[in-house]
């Protein structure tokens, strides 16, 4: 059994409902089990300006999958939340699941960087994720605690609960 950290994003399509939708496709993940869940979190746009709020959260999943077949799992929930895949880069989304981290591993491949490449510079990622694991730390022995204490929270405020 591993423990994922899962980033989950959206803002299309009423994003809280889209991350309260996909919560419940995590719970639903065979040979999976949510074992917590951060508050809901508002923040601004990254990258470009000119699309909507943001509704962000983090979960934390006890999973017997591999990292590849987690992957498999959040791509086919993005899926059949009607994501499309455009060239826009961090364009506004109907819902984005992230792997964060996957226990202590280092992975490096063609459709997976674990921990997430982006995670250490993200206010959205790291203060849901000190939230539910204020203990945890990077596999390069960098504290979550200490990295959400010291990024700038640029908008970012706790705008609700995720029933599990
Ligand atoms: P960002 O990666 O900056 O958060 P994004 O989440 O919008 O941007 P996506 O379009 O969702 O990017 O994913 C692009 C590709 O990233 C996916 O096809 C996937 O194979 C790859 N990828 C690499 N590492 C990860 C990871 N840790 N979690 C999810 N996808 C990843
Ligand atoms: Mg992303
Ligand atoms: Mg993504």
């Amino acid at each position: 059994m591993a423990i994922a950290y899962i980033g989950l994003g959206s803002n299309l399509a009423d994003p809280a409902q889209q991350i309260q939708n996909a919560v419940y496709a995590l719970s639903k993940i065979q040979q999976t089990e949510i074992a917590s869940v951060s508050s809901l979190y508002f923040s601004r746009p990254m990258g470009p300006q000119d699309q909507p709020d943001y509704m962000n959260a983090v979960a934390a999943l006890n999973t017997e999958h591999t990292p590849l077949a987690l992957l498999d799992a959040l791509q086919a929930i993005e899926n059949d939340a009607g994501r499309i895949r455009k060239d826009n880069r961090w364009g506004p989304r109907i819902l984005d699941l992230d792997i964060l981290l996957f226990d202590s591993l280092v992975i490096d491949n063609e459709r997976l960087t674990v921990p997430h490449y982006g995670m250490k510079e993200r206010e959205f990622v790291l203060l849901p994720l000190a939230e539910i694991a204020p203990n945890l730390t990077l596999p390069d022995g960098e504290s979550v605690a200490v990295l959400s204490e010291n990024i700038a929270t640029k908008g970012l405020k706790v705008y609700g609960s995720l029933r599990t």
